[in-house]
């Protein structure tokens, strides 16, 4: 929905939930696309990438300012030792371009595979799905992997 308005946003959900809301209570709307990107590095020479200039991912997790700040936190000691202690740090530099990549390239999986999950099915296809996650839940083992992925942990 590139313009989206009050009223085709209830007609969406009415459509997909069966659910009536109140337009006329809507207070603020926006739109946003879905992208996942993942640089192919994160550091060449003396520059380095990171927030979402290395990794864009789904909004569903929450995961996207997350990973840029841990990406900040990690560096800040990294370029503090060049430019304070006046270290060489590019093998420090390296290892941080290939850390940070890998956590990114976990929580984007996740993520998508919390957007997959939320897609609209056709009705018949959406009731066989969750009965069998509802007796593949049950099992406790099951249950908790599901728990962590949704949750991105
Ligand atoms: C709907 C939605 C919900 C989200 N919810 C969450 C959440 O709950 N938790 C979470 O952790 N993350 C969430 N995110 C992700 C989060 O918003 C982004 O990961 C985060 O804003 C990225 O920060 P950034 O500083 O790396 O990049 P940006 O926020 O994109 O900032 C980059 C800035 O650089 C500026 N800029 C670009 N080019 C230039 C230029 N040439 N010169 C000068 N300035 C320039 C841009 O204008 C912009 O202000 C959500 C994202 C969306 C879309």
């Amino acid at each position: 929905m590139s313009s989206p308005t009050p009223g085709a946003l209830a007609q969406l959900i009415a459509d997909r939930t069966g659910v009536a809301v109140d337009v006329g209570s809507t207070s603020m709307l926006s739109a946003f696309d879905v992208y996942r990107r993942l640089a192919q590095r994160f550091v060449a020479g003396r520059t380095v990438l990171i927030g979402d200039a290395a990794h864009q991912v789904s909004p569903i997790g929450g995961q996207g300012m997350n990973l840029g700040w841990l990406d900040a936190t990690e560096l800040v000691p990294i370029i503090r030792a060049s430019l304070v202690d006046g270290d060489d740090v590019g093998r420090e530099l390296a290892a941080f371009g290939v850390r940070r990549r890998r956590a990114a390239a976990t929580a984007a999986r996740q993520a998508h595979l919390n957007m997959a999950l939320g897609r609209p099915l056709p009705r018949r296809v959406l009731t066989a799905r969750n009965a069998l996650f509802g007796r593949v839940n049950a099992v406790p083992a099951v249950h908790n992997t599901i728990a962590r992925t949704f949750t991105m942990q």
